[in-house]
């Protein structure tokens, strides 16, 4: 069992609380939050996989569990868009059987990523937005909130301090990396074999309206099949353009690359520096988390007793 524990069936799962320009030498408190938030985060994933959960279980209560944590960019604690409100989007994707749902630009969903497990199991399709969205949380019977629900003080002063910049630079201005992370993510693979993947954000400080980003566009932001689970963070322009999540596993399917390789090479090859990273667990329970960000708030564990909690490079 290559090691591993040979009472312990095979598993690993990997979380995200997102990547961008996190400065090592900021508030210790404040990193220490959010490396305690992750390590909480993998501590509930890790518990329902060791009694048996399906992964796809375990990547919508982890990714709810941070959707209420007002540190992340996801649920409560989302980004503002350019007018002051919360347009959010999520996506969750079965590995096993590619059955995927995704929700784009919902403002009143206080759990985004359950609605999208919604589409999944409840409607024909893989996607819903903005409007129709809504009203299928309404028939859905998800939890509602007003949208000033994930209102917090720090999105809003990141909001006023990219509209300032704007007005001095110019709307065309570089994105910048320091106002958005905090997008979440988990992937994993469970005692069956299974794969599943499930990402959550508010999207990009100060985006337009009707703005949406890779999050929930399966293949770009979060993907799984029978090779592999991923789930991205970053720019998300930049993860649709290269179809990222879905060119990891291509490259293991027709390329014979690993999964450490396939996940570099997207990662440091194809995307430029600045533009994010993803979190990466293949069938056999191999993990990798390559970022090209000065940080990303992850934490992965496996069956073999691997296990880390980070935010910048080793
Ligand atoms: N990828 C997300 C988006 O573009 C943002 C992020 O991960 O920080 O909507």
């Amino acid at each position: 069992m290559d090691g591993g524990r040979v009472d312990e069936p095979r598993w690993a799962i990997a979380v995200h609380g997102g990547a961008g320009t996190m400065n090592p030498d900021g508030a210790k408190e404040r990193l220490r939050a959010y490396e305690d938030a992750m390590a909480a985060a993998l501590a509930l994933g890790t518990g329902m996989l060791r009694d048996g959960a399906a992964a796809l279980d375990v990547c919508e209560a982890v990714v709810r569990s941070l959707e209420d944590n007002p540190l992340f960019n996801a649920g409560k604690g989302a980004v503002f868009n350019e007018n002051g409100e919360h347009e959010l989007d999520a996506s969750i994707m079965d590995g096993a059987t590619m059955r995927c749902g995704a929700v784009a630009g919902v403002r009143t969903v206080k759990h985004p990523v359950t609605l999208a497990r919604k589409v999944m199991t409840d409607t024909r399709h893989v996607l819903l937005a903005g409007e129709g969205a809504e009203q299928f949380a309404a028939v859905a019977g998800v939890d509602r909130v007003q949208n000033t629900y994930f209102d917090t003080p720090g999105r809003r002063r990141a909001l006023q301090r990219l509209l300032r910049q704007r007005e001095r630079t110019g709307a065309a201005a570089p994105v910048d990396r320091r106002f958005d992370y905090g997008t979440v993510g988990c992937v994993v693979l469970d005692h069956a074999g299974h794969l599943a993947a499930a990402t959550s954000t508010g999207g990009m400080t100060a985006k337009k309206w009707g703005r949406v980003g890779d999050t929930p566009i399966l293949g770009a932001g979060n993907y799984a099949d029978g090779y592999a689970a991923i789930s991205c963070t970053g720019t998300g322009e930049e993860f649709i353009r290269h179809s990222i999540a879905r060119s990891v596993t291509a490259r293991m399917q027709y390329g014979g690359q690993t999964l450490a390789q396939a996940a570099g090479a997207v990662v440091h090859d194809v995307l430029a520096s600045g533009d994010g990273g993803l979190i990466a667990v293949d069938r056999d329970g191999n993990i990798a988390t390559p970022f090209n960000t000065t940080g990303m708030y992850r934490a992965s564990a496996n069956w073999r007793g691997e296990r880390e909690v980070a935010i910048f490079q080793d």
